[in-house]
């Protein structure tokens, strides 16, 4: 079902009818048999690319599109309706090519970003290691000085587009700039020592490839430290905040599928001489169906515009990824059941939905950490009842 969006500008309408039209005729016929054969459509995003969904919202001035985030976030739902890998990916390049955006120098912003937010090179974002995933800060892998230059040397773990992307916002331990010093750097593939391991074999997802990035003894030239020297873990965190509403985005694009595809097939499904629609116990479970999906896009959207306005947001991008990426785990499970054994086949994509909704609740920070982020800003916005 075609969602009826608020959009601010005819401009926006436009770019959802355009994302509608080739997310229809170059995702949609893809998404189940590249799924099935664990593909990277890398192809796919070169077109996204060329006609600029891969940086709508950065400014126009390094060749973004310049819109407001709520209009981005409503682009990446309508893709993740046709494919949710392609959708996480446009979310992981907009989250890679973040700390060049916000924090590199007006060279390194002139030299990369047209290229990055062109869509001419895909993006991928190294903070996690094996040991340290919700607790990023326990990181082991450095990068020390050699002359001008670094040299790098360790393992990220989980790395999205890890092996296709051509660019790695990567973090890295800096012990030349304190003890516990993170900083951030823009690595390429063409750096010798630098690769890819074999890519993980997942429940869901399968389109979209991640993989452990190995630094062996990687010679980092001058001039790819991102930002100030130990200001990594901030600028890594204030990525993910965006980048929780991007997953946000992608959630609630899959839960739609989901809720479609129950709806069409409790209209066609006959039980007990009538529709299962018409059996109420049906129609309550779609009922719920839909008041999760509208709900869970109400919060990305509040968080956005928020955003959009220069508004501290990132409480409503904890509650935003909380909240829809749970929305999703259970309409896409709902969604199954809604088509009884059917649903349970790979004659249908339900299945592939709720595998795909299981990691949502996992990535960039799971929905644990994410409770954790939301009480600690409870615990500090709140005015005490007798102050
Ligand atoms: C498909 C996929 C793609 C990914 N892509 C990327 C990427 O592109 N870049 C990147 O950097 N990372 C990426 N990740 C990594 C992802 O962000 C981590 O998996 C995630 O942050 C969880 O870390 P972990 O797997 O080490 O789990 P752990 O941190 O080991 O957590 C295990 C469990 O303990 C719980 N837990 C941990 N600490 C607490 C606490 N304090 N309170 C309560 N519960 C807690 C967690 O919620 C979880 O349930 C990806 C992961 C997957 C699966």
């Amino acid at each position: 079902m075609a969602v009826d969006r608020e959009l601010p500008t005819q401009e926006a309408h436009d770019l959802i009818a355009l994302t509608r039209d080739l997310a229809d005729a170059e995702l949609a016929p893809r998404a189940a048999e590249y799924e099935r054969e664990e593909r990277f459509p890398r192809e796919v995003f070169a077109k996204l690319g060329e006609v600029g969904l891969l940086g709508l919202p950065f400014g126009e001035d390094v060749g973004g599109g310049g819109q407001p985030y709520a209009v981005y976030l409503q682009v990446v739902e309508e893709l993740a309706m046709r494919w949710a890998s392609v959708a996480l990916g446009i979310s992981v390049h907009t989250l890679a090519c973040g700390p060049v955006d916000r924090f590199g120098t007006t060279e390194q912003r002139e030299q990369w970003l047209p290229e990055m937010v062109g869509g001419r090179l895909l993006g991928a974002y190294c903070l996690s290691e094996s040991h340290a995933g919700s607790d990023p800060a326990a990181m082991r892998s450095r990068a020390v000085r050699d002359g001008a230059g670094w040299v790098a040397s360790g393992e990220k773990a989980w790395v999205t587009h890890g092996g296709h992307a051509d660019f790695y916002s990567t973090f890295l331990r800096t012990p030349d700039d304190g003890d516990r010093a993170i900083s951030c750097f823009h690595l390429t593939p063409d750096l010798a020592g630098f690769g890819a391991a074999p890519p993980e074999q997942k429940m869901g997802l399968t389109g979209s490839t991640t993989a452990a990035m190995r630094l062996d003894d990687v010679a980092v030239p001058a001039g790819r430290m991102v930002g100030e020297p130990g200001r990594g873990l901030a600028i890594a965190l204030s990525a993910l905040d965006s980048g929780r509403l991007g997953v946000s985005a992608v959630a609630v694009g899959l839960a739609q599928s989901a809720l479609d595809v129950a709806v069409a097939y409790a209209l066609e499904r006959e039980a007990f001489g009538r529709r299962i629609v018409d059996h109420q116990g049906v129609a309550f479970l779609l009922a719920d169906m839909a008041a999760a999906v509208e709900s869970a896009r109400a919060t990305y959207l509040v968080a956005a515009r928020r955003k959009d306005a220069g508004l501290p947001y990132s409480r409503q991008a904890s509650i935003a990824k909380l909240v829809s990426t749970d929305a999703a785990m259970k309409v896409t499970t709902d969604a199954v059941q809604v088509l009884g054994g059917a649903g349970y086949t790979r004659d249908h994509p339900a299945e592939r939905y709720m595998r795909e909704a299981k990691v949502m609740q996992i990535f960039e920070g799971t929905n644990q950490i994410q409770r954790m982020v939301i009480g600690k800003h409870l615990a500090k916005e709140a005015t005490p009842a007798n102050g």
